[in-house]
């Protein structure tokens, strides 16, 4: 079977010991299984994406003895494949504009009417105040929204996917995806680009990407990621969630973490070899 994968950061911080470990073992799976790994710049929040990071993304995994094919996907060029498929959505029926700030999203969800506020993997359940808008009353300070009881209406049986790391597969039902998860936002306010959740799908699925391997952080990802696979015709990746790398105190590190970064440990002379060993490879 053939085997893609590729790793993913965003260029808004360091790389740190999670990220080495990520990426080391995406490319020793790839490397065990005779495939391919790929690297992608996941830079479509401009706001604060900067090319520092990238510059030093590439360093820090060059010094780490990885090589990738190139060129390298930077999603900020990807734009148009990002706005086809916010099309093909529209085109079924599946979105609506939405102008709520997250103050009015905190406001809506904790009326009294609606009970606790409840929690997705994006933080609070969208409460649906703009689902009635018409796709054609879009402007340029909306945000787009997938209406989830549409797109699960138009599934006749929900896909399930394989999942080979730490974290179980997360079984695909209807109350999942509605009340666990909502109608999630396929493109940003401010500046209309696509959101995570639907640039992610589409650069896996034009990458050929037949394995998708990312921290347990982003296993309640998943499911939206295989529900926008199926609504956009695309195949779905087998999924391995690895073990997140946590500092002394059990805390997952953060890009904000510098002591961690994989640049103060080069600064410290540390080898290659010491980050593997760091990180349990
Ligand atoms: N860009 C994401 C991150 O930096 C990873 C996306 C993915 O692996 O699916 O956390």
């Amino acid at each position: 079977m053939a085997f893609v994968t590729r790793f993913a950061p965003s260029p808004t911080g360091q790389l740190h010991l999670g990220h080495a470990y990520s990426a080391l073992l995406a490319f020793d799976m790839a490397r065990a299984a005779d495939g391919r790994f790929l690297l992608r710049i996941e830079d479509t929040d401009t706001a604060r994406s900067h090319e520092v990071f990238e510059t030093q993304i590439y360093d820090d995994l060059a010094w780490l003895g990885l090589t990738w094919e190139t060129p390298v996907l930077r999603q900020s060029q990807n734009t148009a494949a990002y706005d086809a498929a916010i099309d093909t959505l529209a085109a079924k029926d599946l979105l609506y504009p939405c102008s709520c700030t997250r103050a009015d999203i905190r406001r809506a969800a904790s009326a009294p009417q609606e009970g606790a506020p409840l929690l997705g993997p994006d933080g609070l359940i969208y409460p649906g105040t703009c689902r009635h808008r018409p796709w054609s009353a879009r402007t340029d300070n909306d945000a787009v929204r997938l209406d989830m009881g549409k797109a699960l209406d138009l599934i006749p049986e929900l896909p399930q996917y394989t999942e080979t790391g730490v974290h179980p597969a997360i079984e695909l039902t209807r109350a999942h995806f509605e009340d666990g998860i909502g109608d999630i936002v396929l493109a940003r306010r401010d500046t209309s680009t696509a959101a995570y959740h639907l640039s992610v799908v589409v650069d896996d699925a034009a990458q050929g990407i037949t394995h998708v391997i990312r921290g347990e952080d982003l296993a309640t990802a998943t499911p939206i990621h295989v529900l926008l696979q199926t609504l956009l015709g695309l195949p779905t990746p087998i999924y391995h969630h690895h073990k997140l790398i946590r500092d002394e105190a059990g805390k997952r590190l953060a890009k904000r973490d510098d002591a961690r970064a994989i640049a103060a440990y080069r600064a410290e002379g540390a080898t290659p070899r010491d980050i593997r060993q760091l990180v349990g490879l």
